[in-house]
């Protein structure tokens, strides 16, 4: 039924906006409150936050379904999904009952500030700075490619309390965007999902309460902001699934439609083959998400299935909407028709929330972790 749901919603009012919200870089704001009013987003944030108290096995129905409308849509939708994560694991009862609150009281948006200007995959090298002084800490630092940022009410903030200490000096944030010393970048011009707003955000001398550090303790910002990923890896992996298997359905629906050397496309083995591959990847990559979504609700470290579950699923995303564009030729490389914007959907796939490369890395880190 849930996945029903977001399928209808998807369908009617999700999928007829996305090519004018790609075209003009806009936000889709008022979709998100008409999801928000259905009770598709906040899905595992617990009840007693005012969260649909679900599962990340529920979750990432509709994050296909999200993303099958629209992938910019997906991904300015799930900017709460991943910024609840850390609050969720890790905040105080305090913190819950206020910022949870904010996100499943109204439609609020909340954006994850990790990466900097200078260090993306390699987290440890941010420079961030939160200093305390008395009952706050000044906060200093600049933030980059902050999905939702030019819409967020709160932000979560990675910084080092204690820069001796390694990713161990780590602790993270609650940061109220209307705070003075919060600037927001300009949005930038995106590659594809350009409903999505991306653009850097600058903390100067930001003063944070002290009841704002999540969890009350200094040091555990790394572990925070890492765990946050094993729930949301497989909703990146679900967005993956569901902009393949877009991408397909136009493909296999154009490739009965055209015709060359007197049968359709389809008939040709060649372009079948192209299909039939298509399918097998959208398969697998639907089952390894699910599998992760599973082992993550049923608290089995996930750390590794998330990352074959990213990884697989946004690469296969990229060939997948790739050969869509192939199997309708020149019409595929025409705005006019879907696929060219589905294939421009799914780079970032395999470079936010960790990179493919990363996520092999982070594969081959716990493969051997016991040898
Ligand atoms: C649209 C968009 C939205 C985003 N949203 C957010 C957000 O909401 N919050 C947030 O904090 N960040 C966000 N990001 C940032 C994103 O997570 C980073 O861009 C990503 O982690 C890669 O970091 P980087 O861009 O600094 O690339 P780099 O880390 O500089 O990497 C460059 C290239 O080198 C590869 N590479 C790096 N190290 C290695 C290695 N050791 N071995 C092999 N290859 C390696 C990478 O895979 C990549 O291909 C977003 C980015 C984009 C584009």
């Amino acid at each position: 039924m849930l996945r029903e749901l977001a399928h209808e919603f998807a369908q009617d009012s999700i999928r007829p906006h996305a090519k004018h919200w790609d075209d003009a870089n806009e936000f889709p704001m008022d979709v998100i409150a008409e999801a928000h009013g259905l009770g598709l987003t906040n899905l595992h944030v617990p009840e007693e936050y005012g969260g649909m108290g679900m599962g990340i096995a529920d979750e990432v129905l509709v994050t296909e379904e999200f993303a099958w409308g629209d992938p910019g849509f997906s991904t300015a939708a799930y900017s709460n999904g991943l910024t609840a994560g850390p609050v969720i694991t890790g905040g105080t009862e305090e913190q819950k009952i206020e910022y949870l609150g904010r996100l499943t009281s109204a439609p609020k948006i909340a954006s994850y500030c990790v990466t900097e200007p200078a260090a993306g995959s390699d987290v440890a090298s941010i420079e961030s700075l939160a200093v305390r002084d008395g009952d706050h800490y000044i906060l200093n630092g600049e933030k980059m490619f902050i999905t939702g940022a030019g819409h967020a009410d709160w932000f979560f903030v990675l910084a080092f309390t204690d820069k001796s200490a390694g990713y161990k000096g780590m602790s993270s944030f609650i940061v109220e965007s209307a705070w003075d010393g919060v600037e927001l970048g300009k949005k930038e011009s995106n590659m594809g999902q350009r409903a999505s707003d991306t653009r850097g955000v600058l903390f100067d001398d930001v003063h944070v309460p002290v009841e704002n550090l999540i969890g009350g303790r200094e040091g555990n910002g790394w572990f925070n902001a890492m765990k946050a990923f094993d729930l949301s890896r497989p909703n990146v992996a679900a967005q993956a699934v569901g902009t393949s298997r877009a991408a397909f359905e136009h493909a296999l629906q154009y490739s009965d439609e055209r015709e060359t050397f007197g049968k359709k496309l389809h008939r040709h083995q060649a372009i079948q083959f192209m299909l039939a591959d298509m399918k097998t990847k959208i398969e697998a990559s639907r089952l390894l998400t699910w599998r992760t979504a599973w082992e993550a609700d049923n608290g089995i470290r996930n750390t590794e299935s998330a990352a074959h579950a990213k990884r697989f699923a946004a690469d296969s995303c990229m060939e997948i909407t790739t050969d869509a564009v192939q199997i309708f030729g020149g019409y595929g490389y025409s705005e006019e028709y879907p696929v060219a914007r589905l294939m421009r959907a799914a780079k970032v796939l395999q470079i936010y929330e960790g990179s493919s490369q990363i996520q092999r890395m982070i594969i081959g880190r716990e493969m051997t972790r016991d040898l």
